[in-house]
């Protein structure tokens, strides 16, 4: 924990679309900390000169889409569920190295209470997608009773290297139908559906009483989301998810809980 960071930044490409900065501003004046918390667009090619940057201000932050896994290789230090899922969405500065932490897994427990009023057991899930967010969805679902993961992911390869990871929760499905017949639970952890009404998921593969959960939000809910419900499905979009991992980045950055409330009624009524 850094008491008093530099800066609070959200570093990502894009991150013009993340309600991030609405969720920690508000929370940010709640707690009458006289900071803001910043969208920073940075391309690949610029990642490791940005980092080192924000390390000698001593910043801290989040992590999104693309810059997950390469944040946390960049880091000094690991927290126990960044070094398990390889992904970094929560950071901080300490002694001038950046120390990394993953939230996205504790946010997505609580969508997922949101969604089904419990954590599931006994039950496959399937998963679409196998970059930083599928890490820490698959990382949580490993901690739940006795549940395992069917993974699809469009390169396959980096489907492999993730269940690789979760050996004995995670197996390659071979096609995304494979991966969500007949589960009670199915999980897009891809950006598809952020821009357009694109479905990662045929919802004519799900089982009659399977839930759908999006990670993607967008104001309106996502295509996903909204066509799974006219279908009779229970089907959340990531809000809850992002208070959630919003809620504990902040914790990690100054030691206590923020007004997690309070949060949520700054985005309820954009996704
Ligand atoms: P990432 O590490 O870059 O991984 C992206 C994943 O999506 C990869 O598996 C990629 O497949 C797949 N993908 C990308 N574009 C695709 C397409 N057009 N069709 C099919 N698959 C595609 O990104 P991430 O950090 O996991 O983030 C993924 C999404 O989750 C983003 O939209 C992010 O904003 C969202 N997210 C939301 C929350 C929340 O709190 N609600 C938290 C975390 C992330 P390849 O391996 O083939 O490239």
């Amino acid at each position: 924990m850094t008491l008093r960071p530099g800066r609070l930044v959200l570093i990502g490409h894009p991150v013009a679309h993340s309600l991030s900065p609405k969720i920690q501003n508000a929370a940010l004046r709640a707690a009458n900390i006289q900071l803001t918390y910043e969208l920073l667009d940075v391309a690949p090619a610029s990642l490791d000169r940005v980092l080192t940057s924000l390390a000698a201000q001593s910043a801290a932050g989040n992590v999104t889409i693309p810059h997950k896994s390469r944040v946390a290789e960049h880091c000094h230090r690991l927290l126990p569920m960044a070094q398990r899922t390889g992904a970094v969405n929560t950071f901080w500065t300490e002694h001038g190295g950046l120390v990394g932490d993953n939230t996205d897994a504790d946010g997505f427990d609580d969508a997922v209470r949101d969604l089904l009023g419990t954590l599931p057991h006994d039950a496959e899930v399937g998963v679409i997608g196998a970059g930083g967010a599928a890490a820490g969805i698959i990382a949580a679902i490993e901690r739940w009773d006795a549940c395992r993961v069917r993974l699809y992911n469009r390169t396959d390869f980096h489907a492999r290297a993730l269940a690789a990871r979760f050996e004995g929760i995670a197996t390659v499905a071979r096609s995304v139908r494979d991966a969500v017949a007949g589960v009670p639970l199915v999980v897009n952890a891809t950006p598809v559906g952020m821009h357009d009404d694109t479905l990662s998921i045929p919802l004519d593969a799900l089982a009659p009483g399977a839930a759908v959960f999006d990670v993607v939000y967008r104001r309106g809910g996502t295509a996903l989301v909204r066509e799974a419900r006219v279908r009779g499905h229970r089907a959340g979009g990531g809000l809850r998810m992002l208070v959630g991992q919003g809620a504990r980045s902040f914790e990690r950055w100054f030691g206590f809980a923020p007004d997690r409330d309070l949060m949520w009624e700054a985005v309820r009524d954009l996704g």
